[in-house]
């Protein structure tokens, strides 16, 4: 069945949603996205994920001409259309038209679309067995040229780690920054949990401030754990009692072989599940309703 978009005002059949060779996002990746989540009939950190593309945009000067709360109906009001209530929701907006140069000035109006599918990012086998992956030597784009805190529609550094990894055998890897502390996944937060401390590399290290990341650390708060944002090394991740990564598409999943050597106890860790279990608890109650009926 054919999806429908939302693009520049309208919905369109997804053969119809076509955007021009001269739009910039395709020139030179100049935009900014989300990747959103619908479950049970709402939005996930609807709110989190649209303040992050304002701030976005602001930061690159992109002018949005919708208001937040006519961008938060476009999410709903797509979902409803393409009749899902369980979702992944992919939010882009482009600086739009131009000319061939890269002046954004020439470029009069942001190109905005949302597409709403569904997607499962892994297998459930890795769920329940958890991930192994390897460092890359790709550097994680330092906050001075490309901060990583834009979500940007330029994601080559994050592709050149991708490949990188599967050329090692492995579909996700970590990433240092330039100073060699771990930053993150190409697509994906760090935690390492080490005698009972939630710890994760703090955004001046190289991230994107992960809205799955600020969900569960505010989860491990409310239980009590002490939560740390702090740079760590390799080695630490390699003596840590266990390590997951978190994202809106991968949500929580375990990793247990960094670099050849065996996390903890090499499945899955305690604490990793219930912090999992917990996610998917708030997963049933967050954010606004899709369908009011
Ligand atoms: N880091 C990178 C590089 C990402 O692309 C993503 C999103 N896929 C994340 C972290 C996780 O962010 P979020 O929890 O907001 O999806």
């Amino acid at each position: 069945m054919s999806l429908t978009i939302y693009l520049n005002g309208e919905y369109v059949k997804e053969e119809e949603a076509k955007v021009s060779v001269f739009d910039h996002g395709l020139l030179y990746g100049d935009g900014i996205f989300e990747g959103i989540r619908a479950y049970h009939n709402r939005v996930f950190k609807l709110d989190q994920h649209i303040d992050r593309l304002y701030e976005n945009a602001h930061s690159i000067m992109l002018d949005l001409w919708l208001s937040k709360e006519e961008m938060k109906e476009v999410v709903l009001e797509t979902l409803r259309k393409n009749d899902l209530r369980d979702a992944y929701i992919r939010l882009v907006v482009t600086r739009g038209y131009g000319d061939l140069g890269l002046d954004p000035a020439k470029c009069p109006k942001a190109t905005i679309f949302c597409i709403t599918a569904k997607i499962q990012l892994y297998p459930q086998e890795l769920y329940d067995n958890g991930l192994v992956v390897n460092t890359v030597a790709t550097r994680r784009n330092s906050n001075e040229a490309t901060n990583p805190r834009f979500k940007s529609l330029n994601y080559l550094n994050n592709i050149m780690a991708k490949i990188e990894s599967k050329l090692t055998g492995t579909i996700e890897a970590i990433m240092l920054n330039n100073e060699g502390h771990v930053a993150e996944a190409t697509g994906d937060n760090i935690f390492i949990i080490k005698n009972g401390v939630l710890i994760t590399p703090p955004t001046y290290a190289g991230v994107l401030e992960g809205v799955t990341r600020n969900a569960v650390m505010e989860i491990a708060s409310q239980r009590g754990m002490e939560v740390k944002e702090t740079l760590f090394s390799r080695h630490d991740v390699y003596s840590a009692d266990e390590c997951f990564l978190t994202g809106t598409a991968a949500e929580v999943i375990s990793v247990i072989k960094v670099d050849g050597r065996v996390i903890g106890s090499g499945k899955p860790g305690e604490i990793t599940k219930e912090l999992n279990a917990e996610f998917r608890e708030l997963t049933k109650h967050d954010g606004p309703i899709i369908f009011k009926d």
